[in-house]
C-alpha cells in the first residue's frame, strides 16, 4: 500500500492518451515550461514516437544533450553493465571508472585537470568559483572584489549566480538579489571586452556560438582576439561549450575553429551520452590549483556510472566519426536551407549541425513555423520567437535532412498562403 492510499486520497489513475498525460502534468507540475503538445514515449536514433504511436524526427536532440541519438546501443550497454556492477560511491572513496574519464577529458581539451559534476549550471558555477578564487589567490585581487565579465545575450544556466549574469529580463525578474562583481559586454565585440577589463577582472566567460540567443555566430576571429586580450591582461578565458562542444559545430570544441586553447572549458549536455546528466569543468593547473580538499564538490559528481557512460560518449564521437559528420552534414543542411526562397526568412546561419533559421518577426512568429513543422512530424523549438533552431542528433542521415528541408519549404509555403488570405 502506498502512502497515497493511507492518506485516503484516490490513487492517480494511470493516464494513457496524450491529452490525459498533458492534463495530469498541467494539474500537478509547476508551470515553468510550456512544452509543445506532443507526449513522447519512445526514441531510437533521431526518431521519437509519441504515446499514440505517431513518429517524429528529432531536430532538437534535447538542446544537444542527445547528440549520439536516442538510446544509442553502445551507450545503453555501458549504462546497464556499469549499473549492475557499481553506480554511486561519492568522492569519499576512489572508484575504478573516474580516472580514465578524467584522463580522456584532459587529453581531448589539451588542458590539465577536470572536475566532474552533474548538470551544466553546476559546471558553470564551478568555473565561476575557480575564477574568483584564482583572481584572489593567484592574481592578487582583494578577496570579495573579483569581477567576472560575460556577454549580452548569454545563457549559462539557471542558478541564482548564473541568472545574475543574464541580460534576459524574464530570467531575472523576481529572483534578485544577485551576487555582485559581474559585468556584461556585447557578444562579438573584442574591443568592448578590452575596454571592460579592469584591475579586478578575474575572468571572461563566453559561449563560442550563443545558442539560446538564437544561434548567434560571432565574427571570424572573435574568440582568438578575446584569447589574446585575456592573455595580455591576465584574465582567464572560460569557454562555455556545454552546447557547442562534443562535436556539435563540426569540431570537438567550437573554440578549435579559432585555434584557441582557453584556460577553462565547460562541458555538459552530450557528455552524458543522452542518458545521464554529466558535466565537467576542465582547466589548466594554474586555475585548478585553487581547489583544495573540502573547497568544492558534488555528491553525484564523478560517480562510476556517469564516468563510464561519459567515457563511452566521448569514444563513440570519435569511433563513429560523428564530429566530421556534423561538419559535413551541417554544411550540406545549411546550404540546402539557404536555397529556400521565402519572404518569411531573414537569415539562415550556424556551424556544423547547429543551425538557426531566423524568421521575419513582423510577418510571423518562429513559433508558427515550429507548430507547422510539428504537424509535419518534425520536432524543433524557437528561441525568443524569432529563430527556429535545428540541432539534430549527429547520427542523422543525409537523406533525412533532405526530407526535412522539403518539409521546412512546404511549411513556409503554407504560412505564406495564410498571410495572403489575411492580408
Ligand atoms: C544548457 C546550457 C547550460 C546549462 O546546462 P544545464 O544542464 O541545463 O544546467 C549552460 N550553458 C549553455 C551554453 C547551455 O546550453
Amino acid at each position: 500500500m502506498t502512502s497515497l492510499h493511507r492518506s485516503g486520497r484516490a490513487p492517480v489513475a494511470a493516464p494513457f492518451s496524450s491529452a490525459e498525460q498533458i492534463r495530469q502534468e498541467q494539474r500537478h507540475g509547476a508551470h515553468n515550461y510550456e512544452p509543445l503538445p506532443v507526449v513522447l514515449a519512445r526514441g531510437e536514433g533521431c526518431w521519437l514516437d509519441d504515446v499514440e504511436g505517431r513518429r517524429y524526427l528529432d531536430m532538437m536532440s534535447a538542446y544537444s544533450a542527445v547528440s549520439h541519438g536516442h538510446s544509442h546501443p553502445r551507450l545503453v550497454r555501458t549504462l546497464i553493465e556499469q549499473a549492475q556492477r557499481l553506480a554511486v560511491t561519492s568522492r569519499a572513496f576512489h572508484n575504478d571508472r573516474l580516472p580514465a574519464f578524467l584522463a580522456r577529458l584532459t587529453e581531448l581539451t589539451g588542458l590539465d585537470r577536470a572536475l566532474p559534476v552533474n548538470t551544466g549550471v553546476e559546471a558553470v558555477e564551478t568555473a565561476l568559483k575557480a575564477a574568483r578564487k584564482w583572481g584572489h589567490r593567484i592574481k592578487g585581487i582583494p578577496d570579495g572584489g573579483t569581477e567576472i565579465i560575460a556577454c549580452h545575450g548569454n545563457f549559462h544556466g539557471r542558478s541564482i549566480a548564473v541568472t545574475g549574469l543574464s541580460s534576459e529580463p524574464q530570467y531575472r525578474d523576481g529572483f534578485g538579489p544577485f551576487p555582485a562583481g559581474t559585468r556584461l559586454v556585447p557578444f562579438g565585440d573584442a574591443n568592448a571586452l578590452a575596454r571592460a577589463i579592469g584591475p579586478r577582472t578575474a575572468a571572461f566567460l563566453v559561449e563560442p556560438i550563443q545558442g539560446e540567443a538564437g544561434i548567434v555566430v560571432p565574427p571570424a576571429g572573435y574568440l582568438a582576439a578575446c584569447a589574446a586580450i585575456c592573455r595580455e591582461r591576465r584574465v582567464l578565458l572560460l569557454v562555455d561549450e556545454i552546447q557547442t562542444g562534443m562535436g556539435r559545430t563540426g569540431r570537438f570544441l567550437a573554440c578549435e575553429h579559432d585555434g584557441v586553447r582557453p584556460d577553462g572549458v565547460i562541458l555538459g549536455k552530450a557528455l552524458g551520452g543522452g542518458l545521464l546528466p554529466v558535466s565537467a569543468f576542465v582547466a589548466t593547473d594554474d586555475v585548478m590549483q585553487v581547489f583544495t580538499p573540502g573547497d568544492h564538490g558534488s555528491t553525484f559528481g564523478g560517480n562510476p556510472l556517469a564516468a563510464a557512460v561519459a567515457l563511452t560518449a566521448l569514444d563513440v564521437l570519435f569511433d563513429e566519426g560523428l564530429i566530421e559528420r556534423s561538419a559535413e552534414l551541417g554544411a550540406h543542411f545549411l546550404a540546402q536551407l539557404r536555397t529556400i526562397r521565402s519572404p518569411l526568412i531573414r537569415d539562415v546561419r550556424g556551424r556544423g549541425l547547429f543551425i538557426g533559421v531566423e524568421v521575419d518577426a513582423t510577418l510571423i512568429s518562429a513559433r508558427d513555423l515550429v507548430r507547422r513543422l510539428l504537424a509535419r512530424g518534425i520536432l524543433s523549438r524557437d528561441t525568443h520567437g524569432t529563430v527556429v533552431r535545428f540541432a539534430p542528433p549527429l547520427v542523422i542521415e543525409r537523406e533525412t535532412l533532405d526530407w526535412c528541408v522539403g518539409e521546412v519549404r512546404a511549411a513556409l509555403t503554407e504560412l505564406e498562403a495564410g498571410l495572403c488570405k489575411t492580408a
